[in-house]
């Protein structure tokens, strides 16, 4: 196992790894380094979602989004070299689709959050969508996986629920704008990043169709102007 698979299984799965994945962080610095950057990411995450009382939450999900910040940078700068390997530079280049084109690169990098169901919790999406600056005015669908994720330069949040036309992911990432919206597709995949307030969202889904209606889902459903 070399370093970069290493990267993937631990970012796939963080609590249980390979024996050859053990094998292999028992005699790598680096890759022990990131392992450990991984587990207090996922232990703040926890803290931030097993809180009891909702109206605490928001506040809560914001200060470790931007407060113990240190380690997910680590975190998130390995999982852009990762990324920078996997992809080639391209999303270096800052072309007129890099965020769609990243958001598409996240789903297919982290295929676990579409067969898995992790923190899947209403109101810890309602407060994602609230430090955003958007009131959730009706549920996009089933939620089943929540995930505070590394994104280009920072942490963003990688939220799947189920459509009528299949599981959809909505990536929210703070900070950071395409301007104006983009679109782009894969062999399989299709994604469009469209600016709000406080950054922006990317809608991933298998095809064209489904995302603009996911999109279209996302933009009845929440209220980005508060
Ligand atoms: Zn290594
Ligand atoms: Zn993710």
């Amino acid at each position: 196992m070399n370093c970069l698979e290493f990267h993937r299984q631990k970012l796939a799965d963080p609590r249980r790894l390979s024996a050859e994945a053990q094998a292999h962080v028992h005699g790598c610095a680096s890759c022990t380094a990131f392992a450990r950057d991984v587990d207090e990411g996922e232990r703040d995450l926890e803290r931030a979602l097993a809180v009891s009382v909702p109206e605490g939450l928001a506040d809560r999900v914001l200060l470790r989004a931007r407060g113990g910040r240190a380690p997910w940078q680590v975190w998130a700068l390995a999982a852009s070299v990762v990324l920078a390997v996997t992809f080639g530079i391209l999303f270096y280049e800052k072309s007129q689709d890099q965020y769609a084109r990243l958001a598409i690169e996240h789903v297919v990098m982290e295929p676990e959050s579409l067969t898995t169901v992790r923190n899947a919790d209403a109101e810890a999406f309602r407060a994602i969508v609230q430090s955003f600056g958007g009131t959730l005015k009706a549920p996009l669908g089933t939620l089943r996986y929540i995930r505070l994720c590394p994104v280009e330069e920072g942490t963003g949040w990688h939220i799947v629920f189920e459509t009528p036309e299949g599981l959809a992911t909505l990536i929210i990432v703070p900070g950071k704008s395409p301007g104006a919206t983009q679109l782009a597709s894969t062999p399989g995949w299709s994604a469009l990043a469209r600016p709000v307030p406080r950054g922006y969202y990317a809608v991933v889904t298998t095809s064209a169709q489904t995302s603009s209606r996911v999109d279209r889902l996302v933009s009845e459903r929440i209220d980005w102007k508060t």
